[in-house]
């Protein structure tokens, strides 16, 4: 049995010093209160360096303020500052009945929301573990082995949230050009993202030898790093 190594290289160790910063995130009664160490927030997100850089109000009263944010995505975030990982699943990865599997609708439509969270606040390194952590509940079968992609829901948000050339798009294109059914229900997609689909499923015509998603092992095509850049994977096998 494979054991995880429990020491990790210094250099890649949470930043928990500095003070503590308070942050207000989602509508009135469903709003919650966050205290994150102000390093690990500045060292992982442009976003919150510049807010609490001195020319911004937020640097003088210590709290910030996400009114329009979801809460229960932002826990995911500072989960994953103080951790590494997304916990976002369920203790079990064998096959679920439907009751469990529509259950997890709601850690797709989390996902996604965590991922235009990290977009908003300049984490990449958290897009590029959002995105590993999506490729992972896809692989998620009920009993007659179907497996359950994002849907009308978790792609509007995500078309309504980010750019046209968000790495993200990418993978869902792929999914819906390489794994879509003639039976699915198309018409009830936004415009935008049906233009797009037909751009991709001529490119899948135009290239038949391409793989979807990550049959082939790579990831990293749906990361926002730089082929150059250290993907996050290797970070973390550096760190384990
Ligand atoms: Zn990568």
């Amino acid at each position: 049995m494979k054991t995880r190594n429990v020491r990790g290289p210094t250099d890649l160790a949470p930043k928990i010093c500095g003070g503590i910063i308070t942050i207000l995130v989602g509508k009135a009664e469903k709003r919650k209160e966050f205290y994150v160490h102000e390093d690990l927030l500045r060292s992982c997100s442009p976003y919150f360096d510049a807010a609490l850089g001195k020319d911004w109000k937020e640097a003088g009263t210590r709290t910030i303020s996400l009114y329009c944010d979801d809460p229960e995505a932002f826990q995911i975030y500072t989960q994953w500052l103080y951790s590494g990982k997304v916990w976002s699943a369920s203790r079990t990865h064998d096959a679920r009945p439907l009751s469990e599997l529509l259950r997890m609708a709601d850690e797709r439509n989390l996902l996604a929301k965590a991922y235009c969270l990290g977009d908003k606040f300049l984490d990449h390194l958290f897009k590029d573990c959002i995105i590993d952590a999506i490729l992972e509940c896809f692989k998620v079968k009920d009993e007659n082995k179907k497996v359950y992609l994002f849907g009308k829901r978790q792609v509007d948000f995500i078309w309504a949230n980010t750019t046209c050339n968000a790495p993200i798009r990418r993978l869902i294109l792929e999914q819906y050009a390489y794994r879509g059914r003639v039976s699915w229900d198309y018409d009830i997609h936004c415009k935008e993202f049906l233009v797009d689909l037909l751009r991709e499923m001529y490119q899948t015509r135009i290239h038949p030898g391409r793989k979807a998603l990550d049959s082939d092992g790579n990831t990293c095509k749906y990361h926002h790093h730089a082929k150059d850049q250290p993907c996050n994977k290797r970070i973390e096998e550096q760190a384990d």
